[in-house]
């Protein structure tokens, strides 16, 4: 047979056709997060840097800059103003000195090269509690003494938790996207729970079928209904709200994965019990081996409650 260039085309058409989809919904897990920080290092008070209005907007979404909601027309206008521009100025500078303290690193100031790594690293939604703002209790200051250790937990402002009465806790599932089966994620959630139900006064059972539990979790894309939209692969990973609400969503664009083999996976389990540690009244810890430690670092496991996170749950309840 004679060498036939439309066949060929035909066949490329083809190949190209039949790859779309596939190219359409294999998304970027390349594990690199909030990117726009890359080029932002060395940054410091006094410069004005394209891209520094992008890490304004981390460190208020992460808690560490707060523009209020004062209606008043020249302090939004200000507020507006300073969201928005690409100054390094005192406010920015007391804020990234604050994310350093929070995460032990040497506080400059300065975006030095540890303070972008840390701020590359995929997290969890939930934004930090300011050290500052997050007065240690007594208990704390008895405990730390005791130990010769400072805790590194923290509760959300005005410490919600669950009413004494309410110690059984029901779960549901209900999802916008379809990431993994059901009874996948029923199991990894059991198991989940069952880690803090270990070490707390909680139990918690799925509820019955068709019902809504306390707890409702599921996967969702971008924005999905509760003011906090999803951020695609990457960065965010999930998040949760302080009691009683009892939501935790998985963001829907990461390479979920019931036992990561690769760095671009992240683990169901790990997330599902740092999420739950929110459900329950605990802020983020800067113990980096506690489970509410705020990042997460994808192709890794991380299942187990530590010592923080079991003094952090019995401190709130107590
Ligand atoms: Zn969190
Ligand atoms: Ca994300
Ligand atoms: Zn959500």
């Amino acid at each position: 047979m004679a060498f036939n260039p439309s066949l060929l085309l035909g066949a490329f058409l083809l190949l190209l056709l039949v790859s779309i989809p596939i190219t359409v919904h294999c998304k970027d897990h390349t594990g690199k997060s909030f990117d726009f920080l890359h080029h932002l290092e060395g940054c410091h008070k006094g410069q004005t840097v394209k891209g520094l209005h992008a890490l304004k907007r981390y460190l208020q979404k992460f808690g560490y800059l707060n523009y209020g909601h004062d209606h008043h027309d020249s302090s939004k206008n200000r507020n507006l103003k300073h969201a928005n521009n690409d100054e390094f100025d005192d406010l920015l500078e007391s804020a990234v000195r604050a994310y350093q303290s929070n995460y032990h690193m040497k506080v400059t100031g300065i975006l030095d090269s540890d303070t972008i790594q840390e701020m590359m690293l995929p997290r969890c939604g939930v934004p930090d509690v300011v050290k500052a703002t997050n007065a240690m209790s007594s208990r704390k200051m008895k405990q730390s003494k005791l130990f010769n250790t400072t805790p590194q937990y923290s509760f959300f402002p005005g410490m919600p938790r669950w009413p004494p009465s309410k110690t059984r806790l029901t779960y549901s599932f209900r999802s916008s996207a379809k990431v993994v089966g059901i009874q996948v994620l029923r199991s990894v959630c059991s198991r989940a729970f069952r880690r803090w139900q270990n070490v707390s006064h909680f139990t918690f059972q799925e509820a019955r079928r068709g019902a809504t539990g306390d707890i409702v979790i599921g996967f969702h894309h971008g924005g999905h209904g509760d003011q906090y939209p999803f951020d695609g692969p990457g960065n965010t990973l999930a998040h949760a709200f302080a009691p009683q609400r009892g939501w935790f969503h998985y963001d829907a664009d990461e390479n979920w994965s019931t036992n990561p083999v690769n760095m671009t996976q992240v683990d169901l389990e790990s997330v599902a019990v740092h999420e739950i540690g929110h459900i329950l009244g605990l802020g983020h810890s800067y113990d980096r081996n506690a489970i509410m430690f705020p990042s997460f670092s994808p192709g890794t496991i991380k299942r187990n409650l530590r010592a923080d996170d079991i003094e952090g749950i019995r401190a709130l309840y107590s």
